[in-house]
């Protein structure tokens, strides 16, 4: 394992303490960023005096860092980093200096580096860019932007071709999604990766602290899709489930189009991602490019979850067996209870696949008549206008809309006239914890269960699912109280 530790600090006494702590957290090499110094050190004693190997950088503006005096002073401060035993320096690719046959230059390792401040570029220019470096140092570096699933499956893919070559190299990518490709660095193809020393203590946006990276040298990756992903309870529901269980563990997110699930497929294989959470607007999409659907995804329609079995992508659906699980916990009996499903969608034809599996009565009922009726008919059930259901007699209703959800009209899906004392009532949406639905049937005599009880079951199947590991209903519930805050 190599990492590279990246200090920014703004004198050489701190810079020197930053590499001290570095080599104490495990780092293979500290890079120290001098653009980043305050003024120009007059004395690299401090720095001299740390055994680490070390690497000096000062990167100009023009590659995104703080540097901007010349060539000249670029070239005596990295003379004077060599005689104070620096074994590395970074030159940018389009530097002057890289002509220079410097003797006391020489006696350090080059690194040819490139920046690109825009999205990762297609394959070709990526490997062309890393081979021109290469060819004018001992190691390539290039950090291209990733902020979406088609660059990130880009990179990934040129850092295979260049491995072909036999040559070190170091590529990264910057951005939301460049976290990934720090953990993975060595399936990318790079010789090491650079780490920030401490949260917080980035030195270009992506990087991952080294605790973390070193935790994840053979940690399990898993994370979120759908799109947009707003504000999701899961990052903080499964990191608290990797701590309790002492797994090493990252839940990352993976923002994509519908047209980039080919890639992401390819990446979870590519990059080891044990799995993944579908969210809107992908849960029936993604079907299409999986090896395999389970009996439960079949049966709904619809995956949330997808498991990588040794490059094997297998899609389930964890939202009926976490409804079961909530309504089971509950104490509350469906079977053969006339039950109301609010809502014709994803979380709706769960609902039905639970509720049928347990012999109830079911009834469908939704804005766009077509697709009530076409639940009903995937599931068994009868579909009836909202206004007809309001007047009819139900053991158990569940909503199943976004209606009262955070960010949607907080109106009731249905007239709260169809709410009787002793019926079950359950709203599918976790945030609010209490909503309006469930406010009015509490005030009825009704007996309601929490969506967030389905959202806690539902990410402990899929925690096990890729870890093996059934993870504790408590450490979720206490994330998900941390997460309202
Ligand atoms: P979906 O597939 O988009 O379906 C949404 C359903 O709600 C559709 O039937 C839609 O009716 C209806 N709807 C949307 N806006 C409406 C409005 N303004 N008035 C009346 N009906 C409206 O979404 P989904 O995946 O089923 O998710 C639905 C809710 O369940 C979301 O709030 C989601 O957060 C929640 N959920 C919770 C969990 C959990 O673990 N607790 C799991 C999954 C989902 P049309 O057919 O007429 O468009």
């Amino acid at each position: 394992m190599t990492i590279c530790v990246s200090v920014g600090a703004t004198t050489i006494k701190e810079a020197a303490e930053a590499v001290s702590e570095a080599q104490k957290k495990g780092a293979d090499l500290a890079e120290v960023r001098f653009d980043l110094l305050k003024e120009p050190p007059s004395d690299l004693t401090p720095l001299k005096n740390v055994s680490l190997p070390k690497m000096a950088t000062l990167r100009s503006k023009a590659h995104g860092g703080q540097w901007a005096g010349g060539d000249k002073a670029k070239f005596n401060l990295y003379r004077r980093a060599v005689r104070a035993g620096f074994k590395l320096i970074d030159l940018e690719d389009d530097s002057p200096l890289l002509g220079s046959r410097d003797r006391e230059l020489r006696k350090a390792e080059l690194v040819v580096s490139h920046h690109e401040l825009g999205e990762a570029p297609p394959e070709a220019r990526i490997i062309e860019i890393m081979l021109l470096a290469g060819a004018r140092g001992d190691l390539a570096k290039g950090a291209f932007v990733v902020n979406t699933v088609g660059g990130l499956h880009r990179l990934v893919q040129a850092g295979k071709l260049l491995s072909l070559t036999g040559r070190r190299f170091v590529l990264l990518g910057t951005g939301d999604l460049g976290p990934i490709t720090r953990m993975r660095y060595r399936r990318l193809g790079s010789s090491m990766t650079y780490a920030s020393l401490d949260p917080g203590r980035e030195t270009a946006p992506g990087q991952v602290d080294v605790a973390t990276l070193k935790k994840m040298e053979n940690g399990i990756i898993t994370g979120i899709t759908g799109m947009p992903l707003g504000h999701s309870f899961s990052p903080a529901l499964h990191s608290s489930a990797f701590e309790a269980a002492g797994i090493a563990g990252e839940y990352l997110k993976f923002p994509a189009h519908e047209s980039e699930l080919p890639q992401l497929m390819d990446l979870m294989r590519e990059l080891d991602i044990a799995g993944l959470n579908v969210t809107i607007p992908h849960k029936e999409s993604v079907m299409e490019h999986l090896d395999k659907i389970d009996a439960s995804a079949e049966e709904v329609g619809a995956v949330n979850v997808i498991v990588n079995r040794k490059g094997r992508l297998i899609g389930m659906n964890t939202d009926a067996s976490g409804l079961a699980q909530a309504f089971k916990a509950a104490g509350a009996d469906v079977k053969e209870r006339r039950s109301l499903i609010i809502g014709a969608g994803g979380a709706a034809r769960a609902c039905a696949a639970f509720l049928r599996r347990e012999g109830a009565d079911i009834i469908i009922a939704n804005r766009t008549r077509s697709k009530a009726k076409e639940v009903a008919s995937r599931f068994s059930g009868r579909d009836v206008s909202l206004d007809e259901a309001a007047g009819l007699d139900f053991d158990v209703i569940v909503n199943c809309t976004p209606l009262g959800m955070e960010g949607f009209p907080s109106q009731l899906p249905i007239d709260p006239a169809v709410f009787r004392p002793g019926q079950v009532v359950m709203d599918v949406i976790y945030n609010p914890e209490r909503t309006p639905f469930l406010t009015e049937a509490e005030g009825r005599g009704c007996k309601t269960i929490l969506g967030r009880e389905m959202l806690i079951y539902q990410a402990m199947d899929a925690f096990e699912a890729w870890t093996g590991q059934r993870p504790s209903y408590e450490v979720m519930a206490e994330a998900v109280r941390k997460e309202r805050g």
